[in-house]
């Protein structure tokens, strides 16, 4: 069986690369929303020409009006197959990339890549996941489960239209595949570091600097004294960096500054440093009488953790890439995505399943084009098999 979803996926290799071509070619900055809906209907069209029931889903958050969600694009949710068990594939649509982008960084094979702006990150992950799902739908494989896609439009600004959907789609899933750019050389993620973002607020006295120094207390001062302790909590042994990453403060050279400000990104690997890291930031207070520090923020994205359950997952991964003769390797990252949130609700996760390639958010972005096939392939059979455990426990 395995080898015939190799056989399948080769056939439809140029199948393949029209379906990705055709999403890249649709410019979808995160920023603008009828750029993004115009490419979610070519997608939804495609999707739904597959068989997919699909639903656009309009962005929310709980508690807040929908039109003040105006600036995002709609989601969309595709569902193949029936059964009461599900595999969520997870991924977006948008990209970093402004409308025009194509002009410098055209859409081309070339060398035996694939290029253009969001082809890596990651809109040929979405031709992965549909080509494996159309693999096994047509082997019959989706009678007692379904595979449900979810493409997002606000993964590149923080997810916040997207993340009650992503948590109530996870909630509904026996496992989480994430169609993310693969790690170099095609390795999965298997732990990703959760991300906070910190803002500090030091406000002092503000005074003459040359008449009345003495009647000013300078926020500046304080903060320099923050960021010596906010560097300390930083932990690299353990994966634990704590970046001031911008800082302002003051007015004028002849002025006590009364208010000083620091933005700080901060990354664990573990759900357990990440809320040390947070109560620490929270239990920042000041050296120098008479000025105040507040910190507000937090982490957006809990850790992705390399659990027994994360890695059981990938075990069946790595025996689907091993029956068609791929060998699979597993790696973590630095960097966030929505598989985050969906590990962190203790569903079985996997990141890195998108294409492999190079230039994420840079101008040499691509992906190569004679891998994208077997990666399907490896897919299709990972489904496979995650179709039969839930045959068996039905
Ligand atoms: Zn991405």
């Amino acid at each position: 069986m395995p080898t015939t979803f190799l056989d399948y996926c080769t056939a439809r290799r140029d199948w393949l690369l029209d379906f990705i071509e055709a999403l890249v070619a649709i410019e979808s900055p995160s920023d603008d929303p009828q750029a993004v809906n115009r490419c979610g209907a070519e997608l939804a069209a495609r999707l739904a020409a597959l068989g997919g029931e699909v639903t656009r889903l309009p962005p929310s958050i709980p508690g807040v009006p929908a039109v003040a969600l105006a600036k995002v694009g709609d989601h969309l949710r595709a569902s193949f197959g029936s059964g009461s068990r599900q595999i969520l594939l997870l991924g977006h649509f948008d990209t970093v990339w402004p409308i025009g982008q194509l002009a410098t960084m055209p859409l081309k094979r070339e060398g035996g890549r694939l290029y253009g702006p969001g082809v890596f990150d990651m809109k040929a992950g979405i031709g992965l996941a549909t080509l494996a799902t159309r693999a096994v739908m047509d082997a019959g494989l989706l009678q007692d489960c379904r595979v449900v896609m979810l493409w997002t439009t606000d993964e590149e600004v923080g997810s916040t239209t997207s993340r009650a959907l992503i948590e109530a789609e996870a909630g509904r899933s026996a496992a989480v595949l994430v169609f993310e750019p693969s790690l170099p050389g095609g390795a999965l993620k298997t732990s990703r570091k959760g991300v906070g973002q910190f803002e500090m607020v030091v406000r002092g006295v503000s005074a003459h600097a040359g008449l009345d120094p003495g009647k000013g207390v300078s926020a500046v001062r304080e903060l320099a004294r923050q960021i010596i302790a906010i560097d300390e909590l930083q932990d690299p042994a353990r994966g634990v960096t704590v970046t001031v990453g911008v800082i302002a403060g003051g007015t004028r050279a002849n002025v006590v500054p009364a208010e000083a400000r620091a933005i700080i990104d901060a990354r664990a690997v573990t759900r357990a440093d990440a809320e040390r890291v947070g109560r620490a930031m929270a239990a920042l207070s000041p050296h120098i009488a008479g000025t105040e520090v507040s910190v507000t923020g937090g982490f957006d994205r809990p850790p992705l953790e390399r659990t027994a359950a994360v890695m059981a997952l990938f075990e069946q991964a790595r025996l689907a890439a091993k029956d068609i003769g791929v060998a699979l390797e597993e790696g973590s990252a630095g960097g966030g995505s929505d598989g985050n949130f969906t590990a962190a609700l203790g569903v079985p996760t996997l990141d890195g399943f998108g294409a492999i390639g190079d230039g994420a958010h840079a101008l040499h972005e691509h992906v190569e084009i004679e891998a994208l096939v077997p990666r399907a392939a490896v897919i299709a059979g990972l489904l496979q098999r995650l179709a039969a455990d839930a045959t068996a426990a039905d």
